[in-house]
């Protein structure tokens, strides 16, 4: 599904790397978050240099083990090169290789960093800068004369050249990013602006930071008019790692769905220990996978971006859940599997209270803390306990109650009725039936292809509107790419699947675009469904789409408000499934202030939107953008002061019992991201995320390996209705519309619209 939070901050992201925040940011800032996103950028690109010696073909699992060797590979060779040498970089013996700070995956491919990749013009180094006792050590780019491989390089269109699948990417982003840093450093990088950079970092007063380089053997001091040298060590910088707030009382996490687990290991894996996490029902995977979907339900995004794994480096894209091949569409049942094998990999079962319902949230009235007033679930009665927090990070969901609908005489309708979702439906009544869908959100495509697989005669799907729904292989890339994918290419792809069922996308009440369809901006106010089934349904007549609302129900069919009578034998109600406006109340949330209940940063809530609303696309699935908020929000129990950097920026919400203000809207979610980009550590990190989605996308779903899986599943579907005797001979069985050449083109096409859009923002920058 394609879920509108994560858009949002995917097509946020892209303003800010385009340069388009508005927001007053000191330049040497600027640079910092640059610069870590190119090593992320180039962190990245190992995998497709390992590929390329190992000689390993595109495509295949192949191509996937060497992705994950290429990376491991180069993190080994930097350490090897690290432990051989023993020395830091003023030829003094360390006690131990240094260790990166921050970034791992970024930082410890530094000794692979290719420097110099541009598109035009002037290159960048790599300054590598060493704690006092050269332990640590991070990486900045900075700007700097043309270096050979740069000169080689300049003037060549990045993309043009490669051919396989993926290959061009990084050179197009490692181009756009390069040129961007350039913009902002108009000279070369001097030694105040890399103290600026440590202290933005460490926060030690950049005055009290000094560097020194190596001169033969001999140490000598950076003087402030100095271009940086390649090696230097911060004097004055002890580690580079900030110490993290220490609190009186556990960090509370309200949730065990998939953003309250990712929170949870974060929190653990960052070395807090004092951590609980309180959640209504029994088990681990959230209320969406426990109750609101069925034993027929599958993922509809691919498994390599959904994984409870996925924001973390170091943890491989999950292959096996309980010793069972994750597969690339998993069931229901599969994906609680994963979330009970992350549980276990990570230990949460022993800091989660299951059956316990949060009553309220309240903070202490000497104001250190939180008082957690707590009830056993489905005994409201019953005694319940009070926990003491002193930060609470809620994920409470955004799917909790179907939407409520009756027709007049459905008490005379003789078929069959039922809502659609939360596991009400009997499907064997749909066997050889006519069957009305009603809704045409996410959980509505769902439902027609499990009503497909139970041989249901024809699916009416009913709407007021026809929202668009995504495609597997469309999905795919988003989540491929690492730059968001433009709406006008995403739509161009879509209308590939749209042609089957005779519809034009992009005249689509959600699509706005221009004559030409340069663009084109979708906005709707339900999540994209992902589904092939429901294209190949329409394309054989055993789907329809019909855009009209129910008037009144007969005994054996329906009124539409357009006057039609539809026989049909069973109506499935799938309206949408709503937030609960009661979450509010107990978090005792007031306003909304960017993620924060009542503008307090020890105090989130987070949770999907409940609506497309983008231009370019990052990402159809939950786990990329969870992943980043769950970094957001624990950024601020480590360091809470921090906030006060955003305070004044951050957009406010309040809520109504219609629109909770827990669950987000486009308007408050695109300016709530762009405020990270103030705290420039905080939007490097948000920067690894692409470079990570890039990364754990193509070591589960290479290319080839992916569009053949698609076409498989596509020629099992129709070799299945043909044994069923839902379809027969009478219209040509329609090919797999999507092939490897096309989904090159639109990759090699996104890239290229970066890298021109960053063109122009540069001669902006230029003119200005
Ligand atoms: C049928 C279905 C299919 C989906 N398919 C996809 C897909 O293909 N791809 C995709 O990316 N996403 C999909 N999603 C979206 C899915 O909702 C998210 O991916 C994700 O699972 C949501 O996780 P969460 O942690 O935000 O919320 P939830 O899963 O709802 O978890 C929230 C948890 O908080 C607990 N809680 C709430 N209030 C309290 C309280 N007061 N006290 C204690 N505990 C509380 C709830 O019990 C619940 O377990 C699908 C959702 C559904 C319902």
């Amino acid at each position: 599904m394609s879920f509108l939070s994560l858009e949002v901050s995917h097509y946020l992201r892209h303003l800010l790397l385009a340069g388009l925040t508005a927001f007053a940011v000191p330049e040497s800032m600027k640079i910092f978050c640059e610069l870590h996103l190119k090593e992320t950028v180039r962190a990245a690109r190992a995998p497709r240099r390992a590929r390329g010696k190992g000689g390993v073909k595109a495509g295949g699992c192949g191509e996937a083990e060497a992705a994950e060797e290429g990376l491991q590979g180069a993190v080994k060779k930097h350490q090897t090169h690290q432990a051989s040498d023993g020395k830091g970089p003023l030829g003094r013996s360390s006690k131990a290789a240094p260790k990166t700070a921050g970034l791992s995956t970024a930082l410890n491919y530094r000794g692979q960093v290719e420097t110099g990749i541009i598109t035009s013009g002037k290159a960048t180094r790599v300054v590598e800068i060493y704690n006092e006792d050269e332990t640590e050590c991070i990486t900045i780019g900075a700007s700097g004369c043309l270096g050979r491989r740069a000169q080689r390089a300049k003037g060549t269109p990045p993309s043009s050249s490669r051919s396989r699948l993926g290959q061009t990417r990084l050179f197009a982003v490692a181009g756009q990013l390069d040129s961007r840093a350039r913009a902002e450093v108009p000279g070369s990088t001097r030694t105040p602006e890399v103290r600026e950079i440590v202290s933005s970092f460490t926060k030690i007063d950049a005055d009290k930071i000094q560097l020194i380089s190596k001169v033969g053997v001999f140490p000598v001091k950076q003087r402030l008019s100095d271009e940086v040298a390649s090696k230097v060590v911060a004097i004055g910088v002890k580690s580079f790692n900030r110490p993290h707030q220490k609190y009186d009382h556990s960090v509370v996490v309200i949730g065990a769905g998939l953003g309250g687990m990712q929170t949870m290991i974060g929190l653990m894996q960052s070395g807090r220990k004092d951590i609980v996490c309180l959640e209504r029902l029994s088990s681990f995977g959230g209320h969406s996978w426990l109750v609101v979907s069925n034993k027929y339900t599958k993922l509809q995004t691919e498994s390599g971006n959904y994984h409870v794994d996925f924001g973390f480096p170091d943890e491989p894209a999950t292959n096996e859940v309980e010793g069972d091949l994750y597969k690339t569409w998993p069931t229901r049942d599969q994906l609680l599997k994963m979330f009970r094998d992350a549980a276990r990999k990570h230990n949460l079962g022993p800091v989660t209270k299951f059956n316990t319902n949060v009553e309220k949230v309240r903070p202490l009235p000497d104001g250190n803390g939180y008082a957690i007033y707590t009830t056993p679930y489905g005994q409201e009665d019953g005694e319940g306990e009070l926990v003491v927090a002193s930060a609470v990070l809620a994920w409470p969901g955004n799917l909790c109650n179907h939407r409520e609908i009756e027709w007049p005489g459905e008490d005379d309708f003789d078929g069959y009725i039922a809502y659609a979702s939360f596991s009400k439906v009997d499907y064997r009544q749909a066997e050889g039936k006519v069957c009305i869908l009603y809704g045409h959100g996410a959980f509505t495509i769902e439902n027609v292809r499990t009503l497909c697989e139970h041989k249901c005669k024809k699916v009416i799907v009913m709407c007021r509107k026809r929202n668009l729904c995504g495609m597997r292989v469309m999905s795919w890339l988003v989540g491929y790419l690492e730059m968001p994918l433009p709406g006008n290419i995403l739509l161009e792809g879509m209308q590939k699947m749209y042609d089957l069922v005779g519809f034009d996308c992009w005249s689509a009440h959600c699509v706005k675009t221009d004559d030409k369809r340069s663009f084109a901006h979708v906005s709707q106010k339900t999540a994209f469904g992902v589904t092939d089934v429901y294209f190949l349904a329409g394309y054989y007549g055993l789907m329809e789409v019909l855009v009209d609302e129910i008037k009144r129900l007969t005994t054996n069919g329906a009124q539409t408000k357009k006057g039609k009578k539809i026989k049909c034998e069973v109506i499935l109600k799938a309206v949408g499934v709503m937030p609960d406006p009661a979450i509010d109340k107990m978090l005792g949330l007031k306003e909304l202030v960017g993620l924060w209940v009542n503008g307090d940063p020890l105090r989130s809530v987070c949770c999907n939107g409940m609506f497309v609303e983008a231009q370019n696309f990052g990402s159809f699935a939950s786990g990329p953008p969870f992943a980043q908020l769950a970094r957001v929000t624990r950024w601020f129990v480590d360091y809470p002061t921090d906030f006060e950097t955003i305070r004044g920026t951050l957009p406010k919400l309040t809520g109504s019992p219609e629109k909770p203000a827990y669950v987000p809207t486009a308007t408050h979610m695109l300016p709530t991201f762009s405020c990270f980009n103030l705290i420039p550590m905080l939007a490097a990190e948000m920067a690894v995320y692409g470079a990570l989605k890039h990364t754990k996308q193509m070591a589960r779903h290479p290319p080839k390996q992916y569009i053949a899986e698609c076409r498989a599943e596509w020629e099992a579907y129709i070799r299945q209705w043909k044994k069923d005797g839902m379809i027969d001979d009478s219209k040509p069985e329609p090919p797999y519309p999507y092939t490897e050449t096309m989904v090159q083109g639109w990759i090699d096409r996104t890239n290229m619209e970066w890298m021109q859009k960053a063109a122009r923002q540069q001669q902006r920058l230029a003119q200005a």
